[in-house]
């Protein structure tokens, strides 16, 4: 069985990890800060905190950008359901816009013209791995004073030129991006979250938001030769990340270039394979965006069908999955009064297929997806797994 992803974690993720519970200090503290500072290092943000996971770096991220009952925030339907509750979880609601039929993220025409007097927000988010047009978001976010939080849950290691000069997704460009590592991601840390930021402001707050609200950690506290006392200037969560996990986030960070660089030659390999196959529309990268290739989303002809595409693949031994879902077409979200129709963010969950994608994949097994993929699509029923 070819898997849709597997986690790329091997013999000194396992030695991280053990030397953590040797230590004795499990939860967050120095293993943490040290994964704080190598993060921000790789993307180039000033400041980095490590949280939970990304659902709970949204959270905070838009409390930060000021988000609260009443408020609108701007994102799109086609993603994960995360983005939604986030904003719900604020007490505010969103508003789902479209996207760009060609790289499936938030189309910023659409953006400008949902913008309301209670819109507090736009919630951008690099799907799958291909940034968003930042460029033309970050104009729109000033000129209409609100702030711009980037989902960047699937983009460590894509990359955006601009003015002229390529940077790594999470410097970041708007005032907030959130990072996720759960094992569906590039990196993982099983559960894992991060919050970059360009604002020291929002960087105090997040630590204090993180631990209850607590004033002084205890990692200071049990460094601390004089008896102290925290205090709760605030009230807080605990969405911390623990050192466990940190310690296996640092090994995983130091792989980051070789881990994309393989997914990318994987992917260029797929684009290859699959231009032969008629009725498959390989994923693009616009000129100023390169993506990390988190999924590999191809989209089908109107020829084809998705679930018979999809059975036939399983049939052959392949995982797949249908394209990023809509937030609006699911039965938590069917009391959000839609603005316009979503056709775009449509027909792509409904004719669009991820393919496996994984570093350690190997090129052979790309050839053997693209074989069965093109066999599939001819609805000929598969030879038996076992034969
Ligand atoms: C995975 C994902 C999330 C949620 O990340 P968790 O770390 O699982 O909370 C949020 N947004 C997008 C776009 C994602 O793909």
């Amino acid at each position: 069985m070819i898997p849709i992803i597997k986690p790329s974690l091997g013999e000194a993720e396992v030695e991280a990890a053990s030397a953590v519970i040797r230590s004795g200090w499990l939860t967050q503290g120095p293993q943490v800060a040290a994964f704080e500072s190598e993060f921000a290092h790789a993307v180039g943000a000033p400041h980095a905190c490590a949280v939970s996971n990304c659902t709970t770096a949204l959270h905070l991220a838009l409390l930060a950008a000021g988000v609260g009952p009443g408020d609108e925030v701007i994102t799109v339907s086609h993603t994960f359901i995360a983005c939604a509750n986030a904003i719900r979880q604020c007490g505010a609601e969103p508003v789902l816009v479209d996207i760009d039929p060609d790289t499936l993220t938030i189309d910023p025409d659409l953006a400008e013209a949902a913008i309301t007097p209670r819109t507090r927000a736009i919630l951008a988010v690099h799907q799958i791995g291909m940034p968003c047009d930042m460029a033309r978001l970050i104009g729109i976010a000033r000129r209409h004073g609100v702030a711009l939080v980037e989902d960047a849950a699937c983009a460590i290691g894509s990359e955006i030129r601009i003015d002229g000069a390529w940077q790594r997704i999470g410097r970041p460009l708007g005032d907030v991006a959130c990072f996720s590592m759960h094992p569906r991601k590039i990196l993982t840390t099983g559960e894992g979250g991060m919050l970059v930021t360009r604002h020291a402001a929002f960087d105090r707050q997040f630590r204090l938001w993180r631990q209850h609200g607590m004033g002084l950690s205890d990692v200071a506290r049990h460094a601390s030769r004089a008896v102290v006392f925290e205090d709760y200037p605030t009230t807080g969560y605990n969405y911390r990340l623990t050192d466990l996990q940190a310690a296996i986030g640092r090994v995983q960070l130091a792989r980051l270039d070789a881990i994309v660089a393989e997914r990318r030659r994987l992917a260029g390999l797929y684009a290859e394979c699959l231009a032969e196959i008629p009725g498959v529309e390989v994923p693009r990268e616009p000129d100023w965006a390169r993506s990390n290739w988190q999924s590999y989303c191809i989209r089908l002809g109107p020829a084809a069908d998705q679930v018979a595409v999809m059975q036939g693949l399983l049939d052959r031994g392949i995982a797949s999955r249908r394209g990023v879902m809509c937030i609006h077409l699911e039965p938590a979200y069917a009391d959000l009064p839609l603005r316009a129709a979503l056709p775009h963010s449509e027909a792509a969950r409904d004719r669009c297929i991820l393919l496996p994608l994984y570093a350690g994949m190997g090129e052979d097994t790309v050839r053997s997806v693209a074989v069965a993929l093109a066999d599939a699509l001819t609805g000929r029923p598969a030879l038996p797994l076992s034969a």
